[in-house]
């Protein structure tokens, strides 16, 4: 929902993304406007329960004031988490002091932790991690990683053997199953439950090897460009990466197919930062823009 870095520009709105798991909404960084991103695109936004903001710099989280005004206008009843550096909470505070007479429901604040990876979210089909990323400030990326689920029955197999109900959990678990004194191998019954994807936000960081073993071989490596090569002085300086930085970590990292994003507003053509990153890493690379929708 916004693909810019710190400004803002006409095509391109500050940095937010809904990740759809099994139709919960995960809303990764806020940044200024992203409720009217959420109207625009037609997001049921208030499928939003959990929202992960990777650090405090206002084009990530200026965003969550209008946010929480608006569900709370609507009589919004249903928990809502935020996951952030600990100071978020007096952000928090102070929008619900200064700007709210009543909340019509609660924020539940969790604190992220900035020295290893952290399990911050689990439900019985996906995991969340947060993980350190080098910024100027404490930085996290997320990692949505899904459960690898129990193998299939096979349900030919259940009338060609008569399986019983009360059976199926073992084989689900990988049991054989005696058939009449034959024992029919689970290799026969079931089949294996398709491999499970991952996906993982970079985003904001210099260049940092550090993070490679944390999203090892994830489908989707969202990382951050925010610069080409004529500017990687100026990345340096400011803790952020190139297209080619963003490509390389791709390329250690195996991902799968390598997402672009947060990108200065002093670029108008965005080829380059395919070619760029594309010398570097073989896999697919896809340029963000507002309102993209990309399907795992
Ligand atoms: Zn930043």
């Amino acid at each position: 929902m916004g693909s810019s870095s710190a400004l803002p520009t006409s095509q391109r709105n500050t940095t937010a993304q809904l990740v759809n798991h099994a139709e919960r909404f995960f809303l990764v960084d806020c940044g200024e406007g992203t409720q009217i991103q959420l109207r625009r695109f037609n997001l049921k936004f208030f499928r939003i329960d959990h929202i992960f903001i990777s650090h405090l710099h206002g084009d990530h989280f200026f965003g969550l004031p209008g946010l929480i005004n608006t569900f709370n206008l609507l009589g919004r009843k249903k928990d809502l988490h935020i996951f952030g550096p600990a100071s978020l909470q007096e952000f928090i505070n102070a929008i619900e002091r200064y700007i709210l007479h009543h909340m019509s429901y609660e924020i539940i604040f969790h604190p992220l932790n900035f020295s290893e990876k952290e399990m911050i979210y689990e439900n019985k089909l996906l995991k969340i991690f947060s993980f350190p990323v080098s910024h100027k400030i404490p930085t996290c990326g997320f990692l949505f990683e899904e459960k690898k689920l129990p193998r299939n029955i096979i349900k030919a197999s259940i009338e060609k053997y008569k399986i019983p109900i009360q059976q199926i959990k073992a084989i689900k678990d990988g049991a054989d199953f005696d058939y009449n004194g034959t024992i029919i191998p689970n290799t026969e019954i079931t089949i294996d439950s398709p491999e499970p994807r991952q996906y993982a936000f970079c985003t904001d960081t210099a260049y940092d090897e550090q993070i490679i073993p944390f999203i090892k071989s994830c489908n989707l490596l969202y990382h951050e460009a925010t610069f080409l090569d004529d500017m990687e002085e100026r990345a340096s300086e400011t803790y952020h990466s190139t297209a080619r930085h963003a490509g390389k970590i791709a390329k250690k990292a195996e991902a799968g197919k390598l997402l672009l994003g947060h990108f200065s507003s002093r670029y108008k053509n965005f080829k380059p930062f395919v070619d760029q990153a594309s010398e570097v890493y073989d896999g697919e690379v896809i340029i963000a823009e507002d309102g993209m929708t990309l399907k795992l």
